[in-house]
C-alpha cells in the first residue's frame, strides 16, 4: 500500500472521495460525520501523542482505497464516538440515522470484549465477528481497516501488546480479509503483525529483498518489455505491473523450506486485459515465445477460487534463464482479486453495492457458509471457535470436483469430507472415491488441486468408524446426526413396543384402543403431533404406557389416586384446592414449584392459599395450616412457572456460556445466571421459567450429561 501522510486532514479525505463519490449531499454528511466525530473526540489523544481525530480520519481514508460508499465511510469516521465519547445511540441516529448508527454499533460490539480469559476472549471475538459478518459484511470491512491502522500505529503500544495486537491480526483479521477477498487488506496485516511477531525474519528479508532490489527491477523491467511488445504484435491492447511478493508471502515459502534465491515467483507480472478470450489468447502468445514450467499453469478463470478470484497464472522460464510468475486476468477480475467482496463498490454504478455485496457473502463465499453451519450445529462455545479457527481461517486446501468447482475443506480432509461438503445426502451415501483417476480409500488425505469424484450407492448408509477417519468438524457433526435421528428410529421402536405390551397385559386390541378418534385424544392430550411422536416419547420416557393408554380406556387398571378431584367447570387455575373453587394461591418464593411437582398448600393469614413443594423444609413450621391440593392438569394454561437450579461445576473455567447455551437449546427461558465462586468449585445460578416438571427433567438430563457438571439441584431457601 502507498505511503500514508502521517498527519492527514479532511481535505485529503475530501480529495479522494471525489474521485468517486459524486453526490453533493454524500459528501455533506461525511463532513458532518468528520465534524462530530472531531467534537466528540475533542481533547482525547491517541498513545502515539496525535489527536485521537487522526485514528478514525485514517480508517476513513484505507477505505477510501477501496472505494467504500458514504455511509460506510460515516461509519468509518464515528466508530470509536460511541465507545470512547458521551455520545448516545439515540444522539448518532438523529444526526446519522438508522443505517450509519447500526454500522457504528456494529463495530462497537466487536471491540468491546474484556474477559478474563483468553479462551472466553476468542469465543465472543468470532462470534461477533460471525453475527457481524451475517448482519452487514460492511462492520467487518470497517473493524478491518481499524485494524490495520492500529497496526500502523502499533510501535506506540507496550511490547506485550504489540504482540497480542499481532497475533490476533495474523490468526484472525488476516484470514478474514482473504477469505472476503480484500487482498491489499489482507497483505498489509500480515506483513505488518510478522513485523512485531518475528522482527529479525521480518528484517532479514526486507533486506535480502532490497540487495537483490535493483537487479530484480532491470530483470522484470526487459522481461515487461519483451512481453509487452509481443502483445501489441497481436493487437492486445494491455497494461503490465511488475509487481513484488509480499514479505509474509517469502516468509511463508521459507517455512516451509525453501531458499530465498529458489523463491522464483519473486520475479512476477501482471497482465490485464479487456476480455476473458483475450486472457487465454494473451497466455498462449506468451507460452509460444517463452517456454512454460510444466504443472504450474493455473486457470482460476473457469475454476475461480472460494474468495471469487480469477486470474490465469502460469511460470515461464524468461530472460537470462530468470523464472517468471506471470498472472493474466481481466481489469474486473483484477478489481476482485484486489478489494474481494468490497469490489461490488468499484463496480460502477453500483446503486445496491451494499446489498450485492450481503447476498455475495452469503451466496458465494464458502467459508461464510460453513461457519454459518458450524455455528448453527449443537457444539460447544469451544468447539466451535477451534473449528472456525483451525478448519475455516487457517489450514485449508483447495481441491476441484469433477466439473471443475472448487472446494475448500480443512488441512487432512478426506474424501468423505468431500462428499458431505458437496451435499450431507451424497456423503451419507458414499462408497468409494477416486482422486486424480485413482481409486483411493476413504481414508486418503486429499491434497491440494486434487481432482476428487465420488461415488455413491444410495443403498448405503455411513459408519461409526468415519467418525475416526473425517477431519472436518462440519462433517463428525453430520455424521453424528445421522446417527442420533437412528437413535430416534430406536426408541420409537421401543415405545411401539412398550404400547403393544400394555394394550396385551389389559387385553385390548389396538385397533380400538388407537382408532383415529382416541389417537386424536391422546395425541391432543400430551400435545403430540403423530403416532411416531407418540412412540417417541414412550420409547425415551416422557410417558409412561399405562399413562397413554389411561387417557382413553374407560377402566384403567390402576386408577391414579389424584383423580378424585373435585373440578367444577369454571375451574380455570392451575391449582386445584380440594373443596374450594376460587381462592387466591401463591406459589412459595422459598421452593419455586412449578407445574407437576408434589406439592401441598399453607394456608396464610389473609393471604390466601401458598403453594410448596412437599419436601420444602419450611413446612415443618407451618405443620397445621396445611391443605391438600394439586395441578389442575385438564386446562391449558400458556403460564410459565420460575425456579432456580444451583449448578456445581468441577471445571476452573467459566462455563457459563455453555450452561445458556444448553438450556435455550430446550426453548427454556432464562430470567438470570450467576456464577458463585466457591474455594475449588464453581457454582451458578440459573433461574429459569418452566412449563412445568417435563421440561425441568429434560434440562435436568441434557445438563447432567455435560462433563463439567458435576451436580444440579434445584435451591430451596
Ligand atoms: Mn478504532
Amino acid at each position: 500500500m502507498s505511503k500514508e501522510k502521517e498527519n492527514p486532514t479532511l481535505d485529503d479525505l475530501l480529495i479522494r472521495l471525489k474521485s468517486y463519490l459524486h453526490e453533493e449531499k454524500d459528501l455533506d454528511l461525511i463532513k458532518k460525520a468528520y465534524q462530530f466525530a472531531y467534537d466528540k473526540h475533542q481533547g482525547q489523544y491517541r498513545k502515539s501523542g496525535e489527536e485521537y481525530i487522526i485514528h478514525p480520519l485514517n480508517v476513513a481514508l484505507i477505505l477510501t482505497t477501496i472505494y467504500a460508499d458514504a455511509e460506510t465511510i460515516q461509519a468509518a469516521l464515528l466508530h470509536d464516538v460511541l465507545e470512547d465519547t458521551d455520545c448516545t445511540v439515540d444522539e448518532m441516529q438523529s444526526a446519522f440515522g438508522s443505517e450509519v448508527t447500526r454500522l457504528v454499533q456494529g463495530v462497537t460490539k466487536l471491540s468491546k470484549i474484556h474477559f478474563s480469559t483468553e479462551n472466553d476472549y476468542l469465543i465472543d471475538y468470532y462470534k461477533k465477528i460471525i453475527v457481524g459478518i451475517s448482519e452487514d459484511v460492511r462492520v467487518i470491512i470497517v473493524k478491518l481497516a481499524d485494524r490495520l491502522h492500529n497496526m500502523r500505529t502499533l510501535w506506540a503500544l507496550p511490547p506485550e501488546k504489540q504482540k497480542i495486537k499481532a497475533r490476533e491480526s495474523l490468526e484472525i483479521l488476516a484470514p478474514i480479509a482473504q477469505h472476503l477477498g480484500i487482498h491489499k487488506i489482507k497483505s498489509e496485516l500480515e506483513d505488518l503483525s510478522l513485523r512485531y511477531l518475528k522482527p529479525d525474519v521480518f528484517y532479514d528479508i526486507a533486506e535480502k529483498l532490497n540487495n537483490t532490489k535493483l537487479e530484480r527491477d532491470k530483470t522484470v523491467y526487459e522481461m515487461l518489455q519483451q512481453v509487452a511488445s509481443l502483445l501489441t504484435e497481436h493487437n492486445i491492447v494491455h497494461e503490465i505491473k511488475g509487481r513484488s511478493k509480499s514479505i509474509y508471502s517469502i516468509y511463508n515459502k521459507l517455512n516451509k523450506g525453501k531458499k530465498f534465491s529458489d523463491i522464483y515467483d519473486l520475479l512476477a507480472l501482471r497482465i490485464l486485459v479487456k476480455t476473458e478470450q483475450e486472457c487465454y489468447l494473451a497466455l498462449g502468445i506468451i507460452h509460444s515465445k517463452f517456454r512454460p514450467l510444466p504443472r504450474r499453469f493455473k486457470d482460476y478463470i473457469a475454476m475461480p477460487k472460494p474468495n471469487m478470484y480469477q486470474s490465469l497464472h502460469t511460470t515461464v522460464f524468461g530472460l537470462d534463464g530468470y523464472l517468471f510468475e506471470i498472472q493474466i486476468r481481466t481489469y474486473e477480475m483484477d478489481e476482485v482479486a484486489e478489494n474481494g467482496i468490497a469490489a461490488h463498490w468499484a463496480y460502477k454504478e453500483n446503486k445496491d453495492a451494499k446489498v450485492s455485496m450481503q447476498s455475495t457473502t452469503e451466496q458465494k463465499l464458502q467459508f461464510f457458509k460453513t461457519i454459518m453451519d458450524l455455528n448453527s450445529d449443537k457444539m460447544s462455545n469451544e468447539e466451535f471457535v477451534h473449528s472456525v479457527k483451525d478448519e475455516v481461517l487457517n489450514n485449508n486446501i483447495y481441491v476441484f470436483t469433477p466439473k471443475g468447482d472448487v472446494i475448500e475443506l480443512p488441512k487432512g480432509a478426506t474424501p468423505i469430507d468431500f462428499a458431505y461438503k458437496i451435499h450431507t445426502k451424497v456423503g451419507e451415501t458414499t462408497v468409494g472415491a477416486i482422486v486424480n483417476n485413482n481409486i483411493v480409500p476413504l481414508n486418503y488425505e486429499l491434497k491440494n488441486n486434487d481432482i476428487v469424484k465420488i461415488n455413491t450407492n444410495k443403498n448405503s448408509a455411513p459408519s461409526k468408524e468415519w467418525l475416526q477417519i473425517v477431519k472436518a468438524t462440519q462433517t463428525k457433526n453430520k455424521i453424528k446426526s445421522y446417527f442420533s435421528k437412528n437413535e430416534r428410529e430406536l426408541y420409537i421402536e421401543r415405545g411401539k413396543y412398550q404400547i403393544e405390551k400394555e394394550l396385551r397385559k389389559r387385553k385390548l386390541s389396538f385397533a380400538t384402543i388407537f382408532d383415529s378418534k382416541n389417537l386424536e385424544k391422546i395425541l391432543k392430550s400430551l400435545k403430540l403431533n403423530s403416532l411416531e411422536d407418540l412412540y417417541l416419547a414412550v420409547g425415551n420416557g416422557k410417558h409412561s404406557a399405562n399413562a397413554v393408554i389411561n387417557i382413553v380406556d374407560e377402566q384403567p387398571i390402576q386408577a391414579p389416586p389424584k383423580i378424585t378431584k373435585p373440578i367444577s367447570k369454571e375451574n380455570d387455575a392451575d391449582i386445584i384446592v380440594s373443596g374450594i373453587d376460587k381462592v387466591k394461591v401463591n406459589l412459595a418464593n422459598c421452593c419455586h414449584p412449578i407445574f407437576g411437582d408434589e406439592v401441598v398448600g399453607y394456608i396464610t393469614k389473609g393471604n390466601g392459599i401458598s403453594v410448596h413443594r412437599t419436601n420444602c423444609h419450611n413446612l415443618a413450621m407451618l405443620e397445621n395450616r396445611m391443605i391438600s391440593i394439586s395441578w389442575n392438569d385438564l386446562i391449558d394454561l400458556d403460564k410459565k412457572y420460575f425456579t432456580i437450579l444451583m449448578i456445581y461445576s468441577n471445571s476452573i473455567d467459566n462455563k457459563m456460556a455453555d450452561i445458556v447455551q444448553k438450556t435455550s437449546m430446550l426453548n427454556i427461558s432464562i430470567d438470570s445466571i450467576k456464577l458463585i465462586h466457591k474455594e475449588d468449585e464453581m457454582v451458578y445460578e440459573l433461574g429459569v421459567y418452566l412449563k412445568g416438571i417435563d421440561q425441568l427433567n429434560r434440562l435436568l438430563l441434557e445438563l447432567n450429561k455435560q462433563p463439567f457438571i458435576y451436580q444440579v439441584e434445584r435451591l430451596m431457601q
